[in-house]
């Protein structure tokens, strides 16, 4: 496979042998008698080469150097004079660089698509016929004597003549072939060439000349220029020919003596220029006639498509108010095909009440009085009322006058919808702040609740004002220097603009009268559909109150904790007096109960009945001060956690015993109903035994003591039926009872009925709080059950030796320790 180069070399040196071959054909067909040859195509292929090849710079220059070299060889060899030869070489060599040269200045491709390009064409050739005129007319008058003017015409047109009608060839081999060749072809072809043999015949005796110049105009007009460069290359060839063999109409008037030889070549050249001027340039306009057809075409194509494709109604109405054409949406909202309503007036079928285009009240379109913006209601079948904003423009003729409007118009109803949407929401949030700016914090958005929040009416900050205006100004700096920015707009944005969703937090809000407000303010990026930030939107709640409300909350809970406080340290003090009063009046107490003993005992001689009954009241009294005084110790240590049971494996049915046997001796005197029923077995148990009894003993005094005489007092001690694991001591009385609502509370501290503190029942509050200390302390726990005016019943529940429960409190014996000291 050959490379481009070297085809090109190849087919250069072809080319410049055919020029040497046509220059000696032509020097030898030279008119008796003339200088010159009658026509020179070697100036013709020559030019087509370069036109087809278009080469560079290098090449191009190559060839024309090639040119000179066979052309004065077609010279030399033609029987010229070896000066004349060379000469004729420079002058043919010097026309085809000049042709070429203009045909491809400014570094234009060679081409014959519009007039201009043929104009130019035709400009180059004249031009290269004027140098090779020059050049050959002083070449024949200085070197051969001749006639300079004579060979210059000669020449000028012999050569003419032949880049006329051949260098188009080279440019046409470049154009494909659009159509198919089909009969008209063949016919034009053969009418072409039969016509020319024919007129150039030689018996031909008539002047046709002019008659193969209708052929050529058929296949200019309907075949394209590649054909017509062809057969205008065969008319030549013949015409050349068969008049250098004497036929044809010019020869004939030499022949007749009417005119010179040189005359007969002038004329032949003449023929061939207008043959090739007149196909040529119908050639190119019938060319570019098509081709303005079919970009007009898919001009039209294309906006078919835009226009039907487009999602805004499209309507172009005439001048008289008629419709000219529409676009499928258009014809979707008015309801009918396309087809039926073009032609119809557009103030019959828009419907809306205020119609325009003619109508009245609408403008004319002929004045230009129709807005060119416009917003109508339309209502359309099957959508309801759609809101459309009109665009419209107008088209003109050449004078100016307007002749249609273009109305394009777009459908807003859901976007409007939308909008009014968020407009009654921000409108309805009249407490909420909701504020609005671009990206560089002028505000865009000032709802009602922004109004009422700042005072300022939204009409005088949107567009004009810096959102952060309406701050405090020292706390924006003050944020500012924490953040390390300038204050500033920057400051209130910063983390949003740094990627956070929002922030949140309180700021300080001036108002138009200058008052201020806490405000708790999110703040939000706005974005568009790609995700880019376009401004920011902030959502500022009023919260001064709450704020007002929070601190002083928060410096009433201050007091409250610091009174609690100061009673705390109160009631430790009150508890540490009443331990130290108490431990205080035990003493002397035991003395004198010591010494009613002794009085009862006769320690002090027989004492009288009556005396006896008076030491035995000192001593139930001195007791039950004493049982108080316990009750008051006991609860000292409870609430300051230091109530140390000792316990120990001991056997409850003891322990029950023996509190029934005190409180017995304390209350002989009642008239009450007692009934024991303790468990024949011993009851086993973890515990102290001490704290036991005194449990035991507060329930059994309180059973008596909230039992009137008559009544009934029972104690009971047994392993718990419902749980094997239990031991239950329970107390039970046909006392006045204890209220529903009381039940939980009688084993609060210092709890008294009502009942109680009417009745004048002697008691402290503390005694239940004790028992329910002393069970849970043993890992049980104790319960009522009663009703007011049928009795009271206490069930105490303690786990049994060795079962899992809450290890009892233990420590150094400090209860046992202090029943010693009684
Ligand atoms: P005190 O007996 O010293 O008042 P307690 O703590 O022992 O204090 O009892 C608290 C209250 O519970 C009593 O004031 C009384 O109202 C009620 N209460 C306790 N035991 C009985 C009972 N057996 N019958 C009726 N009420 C009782």
């Amino acid at each position: 496979m050959t490379s481009p180069r070297l085809q090109w070399w190849t087919a250069a040196a072809l080319t410049l042998v055919g020029v040497c071959v046509l220059g000696v054909t032509s020097v030898h067909f030279a008119l008796p008698g003339s200088t010159v040859a009658l026509w020179w195509p070697a100036a013709g292929l020559a030019v087509a080469f370069l036109l087809a090849t278009d080469p560079g710079p290098r090449r191009s220059t190559a060839f024309v150097v090639g040119v000179l070299v066979s052309s004065a060889a077609a010279n030399a060899f033609g029987g010229r004079p070896g000066l004349v030869s060379v000469l004729y070489g420079v002058a043919n060599a010097a026309e085809v660089a000049v042709v070429h040269g203009l045909m491809t200045a400014r570094g234009r491709r060679p081409r014959l698509a519009s007039m201009d390009d043929l104009w130019r064409l035709i400009a180059a050739t004249l031009t290269g016929a004027a140098v090779i005129g020059l050049l050959a007319g002083l070449t024949a008058h200085l070197v051969l004597d001749g006639s300079f003017l004579d060979s210059a015409s000669a020449a000028a047109s012999s050569h003419g003549a032949a880049v006329l009608v051949i260098a188009p060839l080279g440019i046409a081999v470049g154009i494909r072939r659009v159509r198919r060749p089909a009969l008209e072809d063949l016919v034009q072809w053969v009418a072409v060439v039969g016509v020319t043999l024919w007129v150039f015949h030689e018996d031909q005796p008539l002047p046709l000349a002019f008659l193969p110049i209708p052929g050529l105009v058929w296949g200019a007009l309907r075949l394209g220029l590649r054909t017509v460069a062809m057969q205008l290359l065969v008319v030549c060839i013949v015409s050349v020919t068969m008049t250098g063999l004497g036929g044809g109409p010019f020869a004939a008037a030499r022949e007749v003596g009417t005119i010179r030889p040189e005359t007969v070549g002038a004329l032949t050249q003449a023929f061939l220029a207008t043959a090739a001027v007149t196909a040529l340039a119908l050639a190119v306009a019938s060319t570019q006639r098509r081709a303005a057809l079919a970009e007009l075409r898919s001009e039209v194509e294309l906006s078919g498509v835009v226009l039907d494709t487009a999602a805004s109604a499209i309507i172009v109405v005439d001048v008289s108010g008629t419709i000219a054409r529409l676009n499928a949406t258009a014809a979707r909202l008015l309801g009918a095909p396309e087809d039926q309503l073009v032609g119809r007036r557009a103030a019959d079928v828009f419907p809306v009440d205020v119609r325009h285009a003619a109508s009245p009240g609408g403008g004319s379109i002929a004045d230009g009085t129709v807005p060119l913006h416009e917003e109508q209601d339309w209502h359309v079948a099957g959508l309801g009322v759609r809101h459309l904003v009109w665009t419209n423009a107008y088209l003109t003729d050449d004078d100016g006058r307007r002749t249609h409007l273009v109305r394009t118009g777009a459908d807003v109803t859901d976007e409007r919808a939308a909008r009014t949407f968020v407009e009654a929401v921000l409108e309805a949030a009249t407490a909420t702040a909701i504020i609005g700016t671009g990206l560089d914090g002028v505000i865009t958005l000032f709802n009602r609740g922004a109004e009422t929040v700042l005072g300022w009416r939204a009409a005088e900050v949107v567009g004009t004002h810096d959102w952060s205006l309406v701050h405090d100004a020292a706390e924006i700096e003050r944020r500012a220097d924490e953040l390390g920015l300038e204050p500033g707009f920057e400051v209130l944005v910063h983390r949003v603009r740094g990627g956070a969703a929002t922030e949140t937090r309180d700021w300080t809000f001036v108002r138009q009268d200058g008052a201020r407000r806490t405000v708790s303010l999110t703040m939000s990026g706005i974005r568009d559909e790609s995700g880019a930030l376009t401004g920011y939107l902030g959502v500022a709640e009023d919260v001064t109150r709450r704020r007002q409300a929070e601190v002083a909350l928060q410096v009433a809970l201050d007091r409250e904790r610091q009174a609690v406080e100061e009673l705390t340290a109160l009631d430790r003090t009150k508890s540490d007096f009443v331990s130290s009063v108490s431990h205080e009046l035990r003493t002397p107490l035991a003395s004198v109960l010591g010494y009613a003993e002794m009085l009862e005992d006769g320690a002090a001689g027989p004492l009288t009945e009556r005396q006896l009954e008076l030491v035995a009241r000192v001593d139930r009294n001195g007791r039950r001060l004493l049982s108080l005084i316990e009750d008051l110790l006991l609860h000292s240590r409870i609430e300051a956690g230091r109530l140390e049971l000792q316990p120990r494996r001991c056997d409850l049915s003891d322990v029950v015993a023996s509190a029934w046997t005190s409180v017995e001796t304390v209350t002989s005197q009642r008239e009450l109903v007692r009934e024991v029923d303790v468990s024949p077995r011993p009851l086993w148990i973890e515990g102290d035994p001490a704290a036991l009894e005194r449990m035991v003993t507060n329930l059994l005094s309180n059973a008596v003591k909230f039992t009137p005489d008559g009544g009934r007092v029972t104690l009971v001690a047994h392993p718990d039926d419902r749980c094997p694991d239990a031991v239950r001591v329970v107390v039970s009385d046909t006392g006045m009872g204890i209220p529903r609502a009381d039940h939980e509370r009688v084993f609060a501290r210092f709890f008294r009925s009502n009942a109680a503190n009417e009745r004048a029942i002697q008691g402290s509050g503390l005694g239940l709080s004790i028992v329910r200390a002393i069970a849970e302390g043993h890992g049980g726990s104790v319960s009522v059950d009663s009703t007011p005016d049928v009795g009271s019943t206490f069930t105490v529940s303690l786990p049994v030796s060795g079962s899992a429960g809450p290890a009892p409190a233990s420590a150094s014996g400090t209860y046992r320790d202090h029943q010693d000291d009684s």
